[in-house]
This record gives C-alpha cells, structure tokens and sequence, in this order.
C-alpha cells in the first residue's frame, strides 16, 4: 500500500491547493511515521488509495445528505472502493477548529482505509466522534498500538519491497503456520506471512519487529483455543508469547510443560482443536494429545497418525485448523483434512492462501 492519489477540487473547499496538500500529507505522515508504510502521491495510475470529494448521491452505498454527522466515510482495504476516502462537498472543510479540519478527518478516515475499525478510547483518533480542537495533535497510544498490531513498528525499513520472502514462489516451505486471533501466520526463518481476511495481499513482517526475543526458525508453533497466547516450539523448548510479549518463565521445557517423555526431543507440528480445547502434537509417524483444559497429556498417546488422520502418511511439517478443517502441510503440499467425515478433502500447494 504504497500508492496514493488524491483528487482535491481545493478551488472548492475554500481552502487553497497547498493548505490542502499539507494536510493530506500531514494526515499520512500520521500513519507512516509509527509504522513501516511509505506512501507516494501518483498521478499517472489508480493509486491504492483514492481521496475525493462527492456531492449527495455518488454511486455507494452512502450517500451524503449535507448533514453534520455524515461529513465523511472510507472503505477498509481491498479491491475496488477498498481504502477510498470520501469527503462531502456539501460542508466547510477548514484548518482551524472550526468544522470538518481536513487534517484531523483525513488522519482519522485513513485509519479505516488502513484497516482500523472505531476505538472505544475517546481520546483515540479512531474514536467515532469528531472532537478536536486543533491543538498540537499527538497520535494516542491506543492508534499506535491497533495500526502496528497490523503493519509492525517503524523502526526498520520494510518488507513489503519483496525482496526478503515470495510468497508466491511455488517451491516455499515453512517452519511453522499457525492462527493468531483470526489471522493464520505462516513462519519461514526470520519472517512471517500473515493472511488476515480484510487485506487483499498477505503482509510479510520481519519477525524482529514484533518479537524481538524470539529466536526463530521454530520447530511448530500453534494457538491454544482456551487461552489468548501463541506457543512457538524449538527443539525441546516452548515460548508462550501474548501480543509482542514473551510470557514469564518461558521458554520452558517441554518435557515439565506438557510431560513428553524424554525420548521426544522436538515436536513437528502442533494444532489446537478449537471446539475441543485438545492439542496435537506431530512427532515423524506419531502424534500425542494434549488436554488445554486439564493441562495434561491424553491416557493412550502417542498414536500412530495414519491411524487416526487416513491418507496423512508422512511425517507432518505443519499443521493449523481453519473452520471444521486441519491444513495437514509435507513439504509445500497441503491436504486439507475435514474434522467431521475425518477424510481429506483436497490436496494442493499453500499459493491460495497468498493470492498468487
Ligand atoms: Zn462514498
Ligand atoms: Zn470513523
């Protein structure tokens, strides 16, 4: 998301062109300066965000009426509308406190067209309510802390340059995938694939950016459906990490965490059944079962897998679930495994999951 224009009719606003550049720009930097996002102003193509000025009916969903409380809208990123800002022709759009500030609308409504839905804070920019009275603005805490949930801080360069991972580059294999809070995280050395539902393109992250104590290049790694953590597995030990934090006491022994036996020196793939609160745990042609809830090893474990998951004949490298479904993973080859009818269903490679 790197492109940007802007079709201001300035003339019309009241305001003079560079008064209005100025603020657009200053709303952008808002974004850009706590996060890795760069955005260019083009002219030549569509950019990937769109900023104009419509009167009443302009051919959404949302037409503006003139009306004090509908002065402006976005779309949240996709294709299409997606990350357009529309502001309304009809109202006095100023640089003072007076209303609509085109730089404070304009922060607020790139926060959406960057993927942030309203916050309940009232002093966050993306609060719903339009309350500022043009002091110096300082983006809250709460704003940071959503849009780097998404895009990562600022510190380094990004990554979105493709120059570090392709996604698309049909012969990838991962490290570890895993769901986190609705996203699946795909984990290849140093960094991560992240599909999150409303973005049209995965976003790849260096792993340095949101855990920074981390080691990488884990063995496994998945989300345990009755705590908000993810468990990132290497050899014999796990790290339970909430957010960008590593839990206290971790990493721990997995052998004392979970009561593996000590002939189990690593753990392939992991996945944690959502309905269930149950963990699998892949090790070569064996898997044990983990109980969440009770904190303890199933009676009966280990079990063969082709036992329990017919046609999952090799050793698993990844494993997560997405609805009713385990995504099995040897190499770059996935079969998905349906939980109800216990079959796969299909088989294929990962692209689909990237947009390839
Ligand atoms: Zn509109
Ligand atoms: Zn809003």
């Amino acid at each position: 998301m790197d492109d940007t224009k802007e079709i201001m009719p300035s003339r019309l606003t009241g305001l003079t062109q560079a008064v209005v550049e100025n603020a657009i720009e200053r709303a952008f930097r808002v974004w850009s300066d706590v996060t890795p996002l760069t955005f260019e102003r083009v002219f030549e193509e569509e950019g990937d965000i769109v900023l104009s000025f419509h009167r009443r009916d302009h051919g959404d969903l949302y037409p503006f009426d003139g009306s004090k409380d509908h002065f402006a809208h976005a779309f949240l990123p996709g294709p299409g509308l997606g990350g357009n800002v529309h502001y309304d022709l009809d109202q006095t759009w100023t640089d003072s406190s007076e209303n609509f500030n085109l730089f404070y609308v304009t922060a607020h409504e790139l926060g959406h067209a960057l993927g942030l839905t309203h916050s309940k804070d009232e002093e966050a920019l993306m609060f719903p309510n339009y309350t500022w009275d043009n002091k110096d603005f300082v983006l809250n805490q709460d704003d940071i802390n959503r849009i780097q949930a998404l895009y990562g801080p600022s510190q380094n360069p990004m990554q979105l340059t493709g120059a570090t991972l392709d996604p698309c580059n049909s012969g990838l294999t991962f490290d570890a995938i895993t769901t986190y809070r609705g996203e699946v995280i795909f984990l290849k050395d140093r960094f991560l694939i992240r599909v999150i539902s409303f973005l049209p393109e995965p976003l790849i992250n260096e792993m340095d950016l949101i855990w920074p104590n981390l080691p990488g290049k884990f063995d496994a790694a998945y989300e345990p459906s009755v705590v908000d953590e993810l468990r990132f597995f290497k050899g014999s030990k796990v790290w339970a990490v909430q957010e960008q934090n590593v839990l206290e006491g971790f990493p721990m022994d997995i052998h004392s965490y979970f009561g593996f036996p000590s002939n189990v020196t690593h753990i392939d793939a992991a996945v944690c059944e959502e309905e269930t609160g149950k963990t699998y745990f892949f090790v070569d042609h064996m898997y044990w079962r983990y109980d969440e809830n009770t904190r303890s090893m199933d009676p009966g474990y280990p079990r063969l897998i082709a036992e329990d998951f017919p046609g999952i004949n090799d050793k698993v490298d990844d494993v997560f679930q997405k609805e009713g479904n385990f995504y099995f993973f040897h190499q770059s080859i996935q079969h998905r495994f349906n939980l109800q009818t216990r079959k796969i269903e299909d088989s294929g490679d990962f692209s689909t999951w990237f947009n390839c």
